[in-house]
């Protein structure tokens, strides 16, 4: 991709209503863009990261043996209202139609999975089944803040899970669990997995994970060493005891919550009379869990976690691209027609290597150049220009590194297929 011909560019000025550094970096390199107050419209460089960030989401919940689905945010009030929901949650958007019929926006999809998974389900030969999706959420949040952390439309992926007994149900809450571990650590945030009251699901059991980071609104009680974790609020160990964990130190930390599962029992079963036939003929209630993951707060806390004062210092996992070729322009004009001719065979090459290539062709001077570069944060920078082209060579820097070194053109393409994979 040439940047010339991107859809969205950096700007020069931080948003005046960004009250984070997600809000403000992610619309100044041009990701997303404000429309109204929690809600925005994701541009290619920003819809490239949240595109890997729910692709690595969909593995680790495929490998689960989770099959995905896609259900409709427009959604009956009746099924609000079998739930006792239409009133319950405070953050339901509502609307009514122009025949003054009445439908909820999702903010969750128990209210739609529930009966779907019921009328597929007749006997323990069906059962045990999990389902997700990747889909947009709505919420009525009071305040909506900190750029894509709490928006009132957001992406989430929700799954769901249905069990004949609760042995069944534990054995897969477990595996999600270290599923949900898998997935943060593959966005490369560091994430402590505090057990927690069910909100607004009522449940029994449930666990939050929570992204580190300075801006996190919510304040734990967690363990140096290893992933324990309490949220201050319900805390029952304080800063300086021993984890009950691994006998680590616990501290003060900050966190963003970053998904949450829930082990649901019967309440939603309860409420859309869901049954199985047990393998004597019997009818018994089908039990269920519920597993979230916000992608979109996910790219947030990515952001939050990972910057300094240029820019944006994506993992290479979920970067918008792997390598960011910045063109410097000569004045000499055969000079410049090898320099274009050297960036298209590095494209070349590194296409057929599948590395993703974002190539800075403007007619704009170095310090621009290399500003949008850190601001944007692609991994690794590769610079072209006639004094590295005298050399047969590229300058090669890592995003977040200060040191920079020449790299051997006809060594190039090998050497970056060898650091995507370190
Ligand atoms: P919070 O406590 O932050 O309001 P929640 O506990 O209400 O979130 P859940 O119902 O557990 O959220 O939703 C599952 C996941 O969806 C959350 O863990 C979070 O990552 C994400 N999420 C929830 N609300 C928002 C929001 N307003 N904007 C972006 N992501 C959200
Ligand atoms: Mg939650």
């Amino acid at each position: 991709m040439r940047y010339s011909q991107l859809f969205g560019k950096t700007s020069k000025n931080a948003p005046s209503d960004a009250d984070s550094p997600n809000a403000r970096l992610l619309e100044q390199g041009g990701f997303v863009e404000h429309v109204m107050a929690g809600v925005y419209s994701w541009l290619p460089l920003g819809l490239s990261v949240l595109r890997k960030v729910e692709q690595i989401v969909r593995e680790e919940m495929n490998a689960l043996g989770a099959q995905e689905v896609f259900m409709p945010s427009l959604q009956p009030k009746e099924y609000w209202e079998t739930t006792g929901r239409w009133e319950g949650v405070d953050v339901l958007f509502k609307l009514k139609s122009q025949t003054e019929k009445e439908y909820a926006l999702g903010c969750t999809h128990e209210e739609v999975v529930t009966p779907l998974a019921q009328k597929f389900t007749r006997s323990y030969k069906e059962l045990p089944f999990a389902v997700y999706q990747i889909n947009t959420k709505f919420r009525d949040e009071l305040r909506a803040k900190s750029g894509v952390l709490r928006g009132r439309e957001f992406r989430m992926k929700d799954m769901y899970s249905f069990h004949t007994n609760q042995a069944d149900l534990e054995a897969f809450y477990a595996r999600a669990l270290e599923a949900y571990v898998k997935v943060f650590a593959r966005c490369g945030l560091d994430v402590k997995v505090v057990q927690a009251s069910g909100g607004i699901f009522t449940s029994k059991v449930s666990h939050e994970f929570q992204a580190l980071t300075e801006s996190g609104e919510d304040a734990l009680i967690a363990c140096e060493k290893c992933s324990f974790g309490q949220n201050s609020e319900i805390a029952t160990l304080k800063e300086g005891d021993a984890c009950p964990s691994c006998g680590g130190t616990l501290k003060k930390m900050k966190g963003i919550e970053v998904g949450n599962i829930f082990d649901l029992g019967t309440k939603y079963t309860d409420a859309f009379d869901f049954n199985f036939m047990n393998d004597e003929g019997k009818q018994e209630r089908v039990l269920m869990g519920c597993y979230g993951i916000g992608t979109s707060r996910l790219v947030g806390a990515i952001v939050e976690a990972y910057n300094d004062a240029k820019g944006i210092v994506w993992p290479k996992s979920v970067a918008p691209f792997d390598v960011h070729v910045v063109a410097l322009k000569s004045k000499d004009e055969e000079t410049q027609k090898l320099i274009d001719a050297a960036v298209s065979t590095i494209e070349r090459d590194l296409a057929a290597q599948r590395v993703e290539v974002l190539v800075d062709d403007r007619d704009k001077g170095a310090g621009e150049k290399f500003a949008d570069a850190d601001l944007i944060g692609i991994p690794l920078r590769l610079v072209i220009s006639e004094k590295t082209l005298a050399a047969n060579a590229v300058e090669w820097k890592e995003r977040g590194t200060a040191d920079a070194e020449s790299v051997p053109l006809d060594r190039l393409a090998a050497l970056v297929v060898e650091w995507l994979k370190a």
